[in-house]
């Protein structure tokens, strides 16, 4: 293996229908790297576009060989497009980056000096972000959720945005898990870890590619994966429900024997159905919604089992005679 093999730094892009942006990414990209005098990679995962990113990037690519391409054969998401780029990038150190330049590429040689500094990961914390209110309180009250349930340290309002020693890397890469929360993984792993703060831009072109839905995916990931807290509440609220309902048993038992009046009721008379009914409601509203976290973890446990790839890659550009197996 020649030393070209194993650059210095690594940045893994995912891009999904980012043709509007890969011009200006381009430039600020050759700009950066052209600058920083290090060997490096730039390991493009086109996830499945439907617009002319793949084009685009293999005219990169034409242009200047060190951006590789690796195309999914559909839209696997985003965190498998990170997966996939870590599990195939060379360098010593490699950093994820958004295609969109909401994440400044810039910023990865202040994350080069703390790697140097011994550190094993530098990822980026937003001090402020350019969104929409109602993202930015979304965000806000998602990772204070988080930060609560969370079996491990996940540093607030820290992104995918990072730069990892190779280290790191090969203990993610290691790891089987299918669902993952990248984020959650990288605390997860330990080392010396540093975050460094930046302002998060607005997109610079395009529109997001991270709807609702996908974004809830990954907040569900991202807390099932890395707490039993939903699971153990169904614990709570039983124990609760069961001492609730002694409580309230004996109370009536009380009841029965004083004869005493109750909202202007005797116990000898047939009590409304209102009460029984409001109960079962209530209890019934529980066990669907205990049911329904159970699933949510089942879910995710026959999605581990299935053991199926987490990519499959269509085409790939710049691997020489190595070029990248699925996964
Ligand atoms: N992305 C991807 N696959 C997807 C969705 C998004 O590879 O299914 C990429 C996208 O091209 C971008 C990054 O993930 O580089 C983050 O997406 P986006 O900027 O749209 O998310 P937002 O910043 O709006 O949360
Ligand atoms: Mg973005």
């Amino acid at each position: 293996m020649s030393l070209d093999d194993n650059p210095e730094l690594s940045l893994v892009i995912p891009c999904f229908n980012e043709e509007s942006v890969l011009p200006l990414l381009e430039t600020r990209l050759r700009k950066f790297l052209g600058d920083c005098g290090i060997s490096w990679e730039v390991l493009f995962v086109d996830d499945g576009s439907r617009d002319k990113t793949f084009e685009l990037l293999a005219g990169m690519h034409r242009a200047e060989p060190r951006f590789k391409v690796i195309s999914f054969s559909r839209n696997f998401g985003h965190q498998a497009a990170l997966c996939a780029g870590l599990a195939y990038a060379q360098g010593q150190a490699v950093g994820l980056l958004d295609a969109d330049l909401q994440d400044p590429p810039e910023l990865f040689a202040r994350c080069l000096e703390k790697l140097r500094e011994g550190y094993d990961v530098a990822y980026a914390v937003r001090r402020k972000r350019k969104e929409n209110i109602l993202k930015r309180a979304a965000y806000s009250v998602f990772y204070r959720l988080l930060k609560s349930v969370a079996e491990v340290d996940i540093p607030h309002d820290s992104g995918d945005f990072c730069l990892m020693h190779r280290r790191v890397v090969d203990v993610l890469t290691d790891m089987p898990e299918r669902n993952v929360f990248l984020r959650g993984l990288r605390a997860w792993t330990g080392f010396r870890q540093i975050g460094v703060e930046y302002e998060r831009e607005a997109r610079a072109a395009g529109s997001t590619k991270y709807p609702f839905r996908k974004l809830l995916k990954l907040a569900t990931d991202g807390v099932f994966a890395f707490s039993t807290l939903p699971l153990r509440l169904a614990t709570y609220v039983g124990f609760a429900s069961v001492g609730l309902s002694m409580i309230a048993g004996i109370f009536l038992l009380i009841w029965k024997l004083a004869n005493f009046q109750l909202l202007g009721h005797l116990p000898s008379e047939v009590p409304g159905w209102t009460s029984i009914v409001c109960l079962i409601l209530f209890f019934g509203g529980i066990q669907f919604l205990m049911f329904g976290c159970m699933g949510e973890y089942i879910g995710r446990i026959y999605g581990e089992v299935k053991h199926r790839p987490r990519w499959v890659i269509g085409r790939a550009l710049g691997w020489g005679d190595r070029p990248p197996v699925n996964d």
